[in-house]
């Protein structure tokens, strides 16, 4: 389905730039309903105008993504699934990540201890912060009081979004009925359950998943349980381990997202979701191999859905502290995938302060690519050391790039000095260049009027080169020696 431009959209507004929708104009407002900062409820003319009625609905009709998004849970914590545009990020962007949930069994003793310590984790990395997205309650007991007493006990530890996972339909809504005000999402809607299920959801509100390995009956349940009402649905073909059986997993996520997203198949136009964790259900466990060989292969599972863009995932590796390496892959490698190739990976040129530098501290001069200047940043604290941290604009480009493209050279960077009167704040004239940008530093020392001297072509090694080489009176007499 072609995105619509803001042009299009601009033509079904009210066109009155009334501004109360905290835009300038109405074409400003199109632009942001493109860009999803804004829904279409944001204005309130087209909103309560009957007259508008038929626009209205077009609108929402043009910009609701071939994949729709659902939400699940409630509040701050509350995570929004699905809602693409295309099949591959170049082609735009995806707007939302997959969505990583863990499973905890309700015979798990743990199971308090583990959601206060899921909800709590936050790793920061490259300027983010990288969090589990919610928690999955898997049914192990058959046992509907406990199945209840756990879903209660995580809404009572836990704001993450809550999955209820049961396939018996009387234990499953026994529990939703618990917590229904805080938006679990149900699992599962299957070919035997869906009306009981389906029912429910709708008198309730609830994102429902329907499931089924077989593609044809699993949209047949789609169209089925969208024709009872269930407006938010996830759809899972899935998860299936053993030879042969990734390449099956994966087919079927990728014939159901191009069956939403390149031909429009409504029954097919939802999230869609994969249960890594099956691993654990699925093959012998109790063998020879060590447990981390076992997470290896959930993990792995885990890494190609989210190379896919599947919507959801459930992971049984990762929910406690000694296994925190399986949790760290798969959230590092999602901050990979999902970040927006649209968006420069450049920070604002200027001064950084990294701890309490004086007018002694070294300056290190770095790029103004993102991926470049955190990590200087991170091993500059790393090493202890307060110093100046002078950022250029090399157009977001890292050293090595920026270097041999021009983007970072001995002008531009003699001019941040400058912009930014750096050599205002220190009793020196010392600029440290990184090693892959050495061959700047004698047009560097003519342009900026400094001493240069070229640090480690790392930026880990920065407490070491500090250590043994940073000698600021010594360079400074230097600098006087050659300024006679
Ligand atoms: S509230 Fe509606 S009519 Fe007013 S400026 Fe925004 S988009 Fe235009």
């Amino acid at each position: 389905m072609a995105r619509p431009s803001p042009l299009e959209v601009y033509a079904l507004l009210d066109k009155s730039n009334c501004k109360d929708c905290d835009r300038d104009t109405c074409m400003a407002f199109a632009t942001d309903l493109l860009e999803r900062n804004v829904v279409v409820q944001d204005c309130t003319h087209l909103m309560q105008d009957p007259k508008q009625a038929k626009k209205r609905n077009k609108l929402i009709k043009i910009v609701t993504p071939p994949q729709k998004p659902v939400t699940i849970g409630i509040g701050e914590r509350k995570c929004i699934v699905g809602g693409e545009e295309v099949l591959n990020r170049h082609q735009l962007t995806f707007y939302n990540e997959t969505q990583i949930f863990m499973q905890i069994a309700d015979d798990d003793p743990e199971i308090a201890e583990i959601a206060k310590y899921l909800t709590e984790l936050k790793i920061e990395r490259m300027g983010e912060v990288l969090q589990v997205n919610g928690i999955t309650l898997r049914c192990v007991s058959g046992d509907t009081e406990q199945f209840k007493l756990c879903s209660k006990k995580l809404t009572e530890v836990s704001d993450l979004p809550v999955m209820l996972a049961c396939l018996n339909p009387d234990i499953l809504l026994a529990a939703a009925t618990e917590i229904k005000e805080f938006k679990p999402l149900l699992y599962a809607a299957t070919k035997d359950s869906w009306e009981q299920v389906g029912k429910f959801a709708v008198e309730n509100n609830l994102p429902v998943v329907a499931v089924s390995n077989d593609l044809d009956q699993l949209l047949s349940l789609s169209a089925t349980l969208q024709k009872l009402g269930v407006k938010d649905l996830i759809l899972d073909a899935m998860t299936v381990f053993g030879p042969g059986n990734v390449a099956l997993t994966y087919d079927n996520i990728m014939q159901l997202r191009i069956a939403a997203i390149d031909k429009g198949d409504v029954n097919a136009g939802w999230p869609i979701m994969g249960v890594p964790a099956a691993y654990w259900s699925q093959v012998k466990t109790d063998d020879d191999k060590e447990l981390w060989e076992h997470q290896y292969q959930e993990i792995i599972m885990g890494a190609i859905m989210q190379s896919i863009d599947c919507s959801l995932i459930v992971m049984h590796s990762g929910k406690r502290k000694e296994d925190i390496w399986a949790l760290l892959a798969m959230m590092t490698l999602r901050q990979s995938i999902f970040s927006d190739p649209r968006i420069y990976p450049a920070v604002d040129a200027g001064i950084y302060i990294i701890g309490e530098p004086t007018e002694k501290s070294p300056i290190f001069v770095t790029s103004n690519y993102r991926l470049t200047k955190i990590p200087v940043e991170i091993d500059i604290k790393g090493a202890n050391l307060d110093a100046w941290l002078l950022v250029v604009d090399s157009e977001g480009i890292g050293i090595e790039s920026a270097v041999a493209g021009g983007q970072f050279n001995a002008g531009s960077i003699a001019e941040t000095v400058k912009e930014f009167k750096m050599f205002e704040k220190v009793n020196h004239r010392i600029l440290i260049i990184p090693g892959m940008a050495a061959r700047l530093s004698g047009a560097l020392e003519d342009e900026a009027d400094a001493f240069v001297v070229v640090g480690p072509r790392d930026s880990s090694g920065i407490g070491k080169y500090i250590k043994e080489q940073w000698n600021p009176e010594e360079f400074m007499k230097i600098y006087e020696d050659l300024k006679e």
